[in-house]
């Protein structure tokens, strides 16, 4: 017992802090509720102001919908379905129960009329819904994952955050990106929220490798950056933000965040703790953050850049600039009742491959026209199916169907849908079901045979 006490003493004061992470709570809302929520604050691009402030009073970045289910369960479900996915790391997978239904019933008629071909599944919502943003993917962490991310996180300038270096390898399913990636891929973790469940949700950003600025870059990155600062107009925000030190201590911050008249650059500052904000150099920062933006799609940063300060002992300050990987924004598919789905391709090889050059205009087209039966028989209105010209050209080129068949109607030209097809359904009452079995369910049940 003597000997006991000590050591759990000691173990107690060893231990970290617990995280003092004072993450908002989310706010469950309609998945349809938060489309057309963020619609709405689309609409307001010509006022960034006036945008802003609609986007906090409808809590739009807290909000979260239960009301999606994910397409891997249904995959699990029903195994046989003619489905493979582009990757199983992004988890942009979350689907409306309605688009569930019209992918598991067009899959069964595919499989019967044009056997062996193989659709790949792209981008459709993420988890718990909203604007999927460029550069970011969304996740829900909770159990011993969400333990150890609390125990990793820091306070970086106002936001719970992990920024670690991981091997290229651990996202080898996304083939061939980061294939010639010889250094770790830097990923950001960032806290965004709690569920009444207590999940986490977490943004997850992907950097470079990152370069080592030399001098003349650090100095004209301070030049332009103390040039926007002096542009006190263009300033959109400035607060004191949460900042955890090396040595563990929580300490306040300043935060600056710079928009361009046009509101097409956006640059956030965070100042080192203690340090005159008004003599701007490599020793009062901590961080800067450079991005596009577009004012269509607010909160969602283009291009990220990011320069992350530190001390080098003699050498004074170093600064690291990572840049961002590429993720795709989506103005729509912010519920799952959109979809990007690959067109059938020779031998079901380069699916999502632009230009159109593999395409299988026969079978592309028995798949298009499966989609559009699908949701007729289930009763699910089929709001389009975009599809690029050249990929229509090349349907009425090898004469798949006469021009009086019915999935003509539903296919809409779209720029830029040459390498998948975008599906979009609208909801149907009888559809509100809580699982992937139950929406098979719902389909096995469609009258009459599925052979013609
Ligand atoms: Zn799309």
């Amino acid at each position: 017992m003597s000997g006991l006490l000590p050591a759990l003493i000691s173990l107690v004061l060893s231990a970290p802090p617990a995280a003092p992470f004072d993450l908002p709570k989310l706010v469950d809302r309609g998945g349809a509720t938060i489309q057309s929520q963020w619609e709405e604050v689309k609409e307001l691009a010509d006022d960034p102001t006036a945008q802003a402030v609609r986007l906090g009073e409808l809590q739009l970045e807290r909000a979260r919908c239960t009301d999606a289910l994910s397409v891997l369960d249904l995959l699990r479900a029903a195994p046989e379905l003619p489905y493979a996915m582009r990757d199983t790391w992004r988890g942009r997978v979350v689907a409306r129960p309605e688009l569930l239904a019209v992918m598991a019933l067009a899959g069964r008629l595919l499989s019967e009329r044009a056997p062996g071909a193989v659709v790949t599944i792209g981008d459709i919502a993420q988890p718990g819904c909203g604007q999927i943003k460029f550069g970011t993917t969304v996740t829900f962490v909770d159990g011993e994952d969400k333990k150890a991310l609390l125990a990793r996180a820091r306070w970086v300038g106002g936001a719970a955050t992990t920024f670690d270096p991981e091997p290229p390898e651990l996202f080898v399913d996304e083939w061939p990106r980061f294939a010639d990636d010889l250094g770790p891929v830097w990923v950001e973790h960032r806290l965004t929220g709690l569920t009444v469940e207590g999940a986490v949700r977490v943004e997850i950003r992907r950097f470079d490798e990152g370069h080592r600025l030399g001098q003349g870059s650090i100095e004209r990155l301070m030049d332009r950056t103390r040039k926007r600062l002096a542009d006190r107009r263009a300033i959109v925000l400035r607060d004191v933000v949460k900042h955890t030190l090396d040595d563990g201590r929580v300490v306040k911050v300043r935060r600056g965040r710079w928009r361009d008249k046009v509101g097409k650059r956006f640059v956030e500052v965070i100042f080192r703790d203690g340090v005159r904000t008004d003599t701007l150099s490599a020793q009062t920062l901590l961080l800067v953050r450079e991005a596009r933006i577009d004012p269509k799609k607010p909160t969602s940063l283009i291009d990220e850049e990011r320069y992350v300060f530190s001390d080098d002992g003699e050498a004074g300050v170093r600064v690291d600039r990572h840049v961002g990987h590429y993720e795709a924004h989506h103005v729509s598919h912010l519920a799952g009742f959109d979809a990007d789905l690959s067109y059938i391709t020779v031998d079901n090889a380069h699916p999502f491959e632009g230009g159109g050059w593999h395409l299988n205009p026969k079978q592309s087209f028995t798949w298009l026209s499966a989609l559009d039966e699908a949701a007729r028989r289930l009763a699910i209105p089929m709001k389009a199916l975009f599809v690029d010209r050249r990929i229509v050209r090349a349907m009425k080129a090898a004469h798949v169907a006469p021009p009086s068949h019915p999935a003509w109607r539903a296919i809409h030209l779209a720029p830029g849908h040459d390498s998948h097809v975008h599906v979009r359904v609208g909801s149907a009452a009888r559809f509100a079901v809580k699982s992937a079995a139950e929406v098979l369910e719902l389909v096995g049940g469609v009258k009459g045979s599925l052979k013609k």
